[in-house]
């Protein structure tokens, strides 16, 4: 049964900038979405692994991005550079795809990588990382999510530091990364540990949980199987509360092959005809949630088996 109140529906789109330096692909993306008559909030990289490459020295970059945002388009933070466990570790939806063994990767990673965990230097990153996204597009980010979601303690401690007091960082069903993986016939079900509607992460970062990631590395003969996932997810979540967020990734919407498009069109079909959702940025959601039209809960309310509302 489903109640009176709006659905909203939230489109994030990771990885322009640094990452995915080609305007044409960003442009696809761009096009994509005004077809469909939504707009959609873009996580920007501000800078390349190596340090030269920026976002906001690249005159083509800053126009761009203007330009979209002056359109209704969205832009937050994605990391400083995205290079490997930037922020903390990955988190085990990561490794999936790889097929590597999470137990054994997760211990590489903190040796070479543990060590630059720290508050202090976070801090100092994320300041980096916020004059190059206002210089670029004319105004703070309101939300961070890390490159490949890396994230540590440490990170939530440094955002506050900084200001960011949301974040889009953990993912509720990881059977998306499953399928990216090739693996469709996953037992696995949604991550119990995270609850299916903003929460409060720590005493001052709250968290707008990803529903999955649909429409990377489609198969043609797989574009079903992608849909009926996010049309089960979109029912187990508009069930608990009134906000899924969608991730998907400029280098596969914007890029050659027609299924990551196709997946998306009827996403966003089912969701205008079966919940006449209402589209909405990360910044409208926030305004939402600040006015308290959109809840945050506290993970007290951890129900004492099966983990956060789980279930269908
Ligand atoms: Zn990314």
């Amino acid at each position: 049964m489903h109640c009176e109140r709006s659905k909203y529906f939230v489109i994030t789109v990771d990885d322009p900038g640094a990452l995915v330096r080609d305007l044409g692909i960003f442009q696809n993306t761009l096009d994509f979405f005004a077809h469909e008559e939504v707009e959609a909030t873009y996580f920007v990289v501000p800078q390349g692994a190596d340090g030269e490459w920026r976002v906001d020295r690249n005159r083509e970059w800053v126009h761009a991005l203007r330009e979209a945002g002056q359109r209704g388009h969205d832009f937050q933070l994605h990391g400083l550079d995205h290079g490997h466990c930037e922020f903390g570790a990955h988190p085990a939806l990561m490794s999936i795809m790889g097929g590597a063994d999470y137990a054994a990767r997760l211990k590489k990673d903190i040796e070479q990588c543990g060590h630059l965990w720290t508050r202090e230097l976070f801090v100092a990153k994320l300041r980096t990382g916020l004059t190059i996204f206002e210089n670029a597009v004319g105004h703070q980010p309101l939300a961070f999510r890390t490159g490949a979601l890396s994230q540590s303690p440490q990170l939530y401690e440094a955002l506050a530091e900084v200001g960011l007091r949301y974040v889009s960082n953990r993912v509720i069903d990881p059977r998306g990364w499953h399928y990216i993986g090739g693996n469709y016939d996953v037992k696995e079900d949604w991550e119990p540990e995270v609850p299916p509607m903003p929460y409060s992460l720590t005493d001052k970062v709250a968290d707008l949980p990803i529903a999955s990631e649909y429409a990377w590395k489609v198969p043609p003969d797989k574009v079903d199987r992608h849909v009926a996932l996010a049309l089960e997810d979109m029912d187990r979540i508009y069930r608990r509360c009134d906000v899924f967020i969608l991730i998907c990734h400029v280098q596969e919407v914007g890029g050659e092959a027609p299924q990551p498009q196709e997946v998306l069109t009827q996403i966003l079909e089912a969701a205008r005809k079966t919940y006449q959702a209402k589209f909405i940025t990360v910044r409208e959601l926030i305004a939402e949630i600040k006015d308290g039209r959109v809840p945050v809960i506290t993970p007290e309310r951890r129900q004492p088996h099966g983990g956060y509302y789980n279930g269908s």
